[in-house]
């Protein structure tokens, strides 16, 4: 059998990818090396419970093109992200909005008094920069929120999250974070949010109807040699250095791990996601899974709960690679890796991975869609 195409990873690009070869036609062999397919949107049930594995994933989208495609596949629900941050013990919405200045100051309760506080708040911090840009994420967040929004709610979740100071930092980390004068927790700006209902393996089942897929199959075991025997051509969704068999160096990546266990209580923490701000805890964030697809009294449909704590951790080659890393030395080699890529003939690189790139779900799905097959 000679399929039109092998693709390497099923991910949702390679599973998108292969959703829209077959729709046109085309005949497809999906390999994964993980004994499950999906990849990081991989959900595994416990105690009736879908469980992120590979860390929350939130569908957000403004791309109405993405958005039906997703929704004709499998309807999504309701859920909106709201974040909470527990900085020792006190809690505050997030992102930063009307909730939190009220919380942080409770003096405040008009947008026109919380834009006098945080005026007041960011003039030491502005005045200091004297007219130049901020250097730093410190510099950065301080301009932006002032000093004690800074201090409970950014500075040590983000040394703990990054491993480093906040002043060796970029500033644009933090950029994208929304400040608000509503009373609005909703963590995203774009038009459309939601969790495929059912959870995501029915997303990936959806993609994958129909099609041959092969678990536990690591391409460079398998494949690499004589994979041309099989295929036309060759979609790789795994990490682009390894596929060039590391020839100018590795990449580096930033990486998190999860330490998921069952609580006795149907409500752990009345919301899927609390960042922990301090360096108290050690652990970024804590993840309540159940919260993502029950919503009010459907929470004690359960009447057990999972949880998973979030650390960032150094990566090492081996675990899981996450983020790729933005600096200098990273996107010099990724460089190099893209242009032997594009030389590469009749093979499409293509994700995450593939790409070296940080890339939400819908971006990914977004960039198949407009793949001419
Ligand atoms: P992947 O899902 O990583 O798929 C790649 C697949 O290739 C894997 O299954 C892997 O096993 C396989 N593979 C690799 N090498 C080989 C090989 N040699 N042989 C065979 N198979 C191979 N996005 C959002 O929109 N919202 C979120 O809330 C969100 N949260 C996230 C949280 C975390 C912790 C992380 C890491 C990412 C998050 N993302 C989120 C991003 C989202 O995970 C990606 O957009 C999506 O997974 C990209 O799909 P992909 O197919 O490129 O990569
Ligand atoms: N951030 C923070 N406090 C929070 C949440 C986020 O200081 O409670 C900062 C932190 O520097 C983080 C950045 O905002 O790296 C971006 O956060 P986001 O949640 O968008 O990123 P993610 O955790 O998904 O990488």
């Amino acid at each position: 059998m000679k399929y039109d195409y092998l693709i390497v990873g099923s991910g949702l690009f390679g599973a998108t990818f292969a959703y829209r070869a077959k729709q046109a036609g085309k005949t497809c062999l999906v390999i994964d090396k993980r004994s499950h397919l999906g990849g990081n949107v991989y959900c595994e049930e416990t105690e009736g419970i879908h469980v992120h594995k590979y860390g929350a994933h939130i569908f957000h989208t403004s791309n109405k093109e993405v958005w039906d495609f997703v929704n004709g596949l499998v309807p999504f629900n309701r859920y909106t992200n709201c974040p909470v941050a527990n900085y020792k013990g006190e809690l505050y919405n997030l992102p930063f909005n009307m909730n939190t200045f009220s919380q942080m100051w409770h003096d405040v309760h008009t947008p026109d008094e919380a834009k006098a506080r945080i005026e007041e708040q960011r003039r030491e911090a502005v005045e200091a920069l004297n007219g130049r840009e901020p250097q730093n994420l410190e510099e950065q967040a301080l301009c932006l929120v002032g000093k004690d929004i800074y201090k409970k709610l950014i500075k040590e979740y983000t040394e703990k999250q990054w491993g480093r100071d906040c002043k060796e930092l970029p500033a644009f980390i933090i950029k994208r974070l929304p400040v608000r004068f509503v009373f609005d927790n909703n963590y995203f700006n774009d038009l459309y949010q939601g969790i495929p209902i059912g959870g995501y393996n029915k997303l990936i089942e959806k993609l994958l109807e129909g099609i041959e897929t092969k678990t536990d199959c690591d391409f460079f075991t398998e494949y690499k040699e004589s994979w041309r025997e099989i295929a036309d051509k060759l979609v790789y969704t795994g990490p682009i250095d390894e596929y060039f068999g590391y020839q100018s160096g590795k990449l580096d990546w930033r990486t998190v791990s999860f330490k998921t266990r069952i609580e006795e209580t149907a409500n752990y923490q009345g919301n899927a996601v609390i960042n922990y701000t301090s360096h108290e805890k050690p652990y970024t964030r804590v993840i309540e899974h159940k919260h993502f697809e029950l919503f009010g009294e459907e929470v004690y449909k359960y009447p057990k709960t999972v949880v998973s704590e979030e650390y960032s951790t150094e990566y090492k080659p081996g675990m899981e690679p996450y983020y790729p890393v933005n600096d200098e030395r990273n996107n010099a080699l990724a460089e190099q890796y893209r242009e032997m890529a594009a030389k590469e003939q009749g093979v499409i690189f293509g994700g995450r991975l593939a790409e070296y790139k940080y890339y939400d779900m819908g971006p990914v799905i977004e960039k198949v869609l407009k793949l001419s097959l």
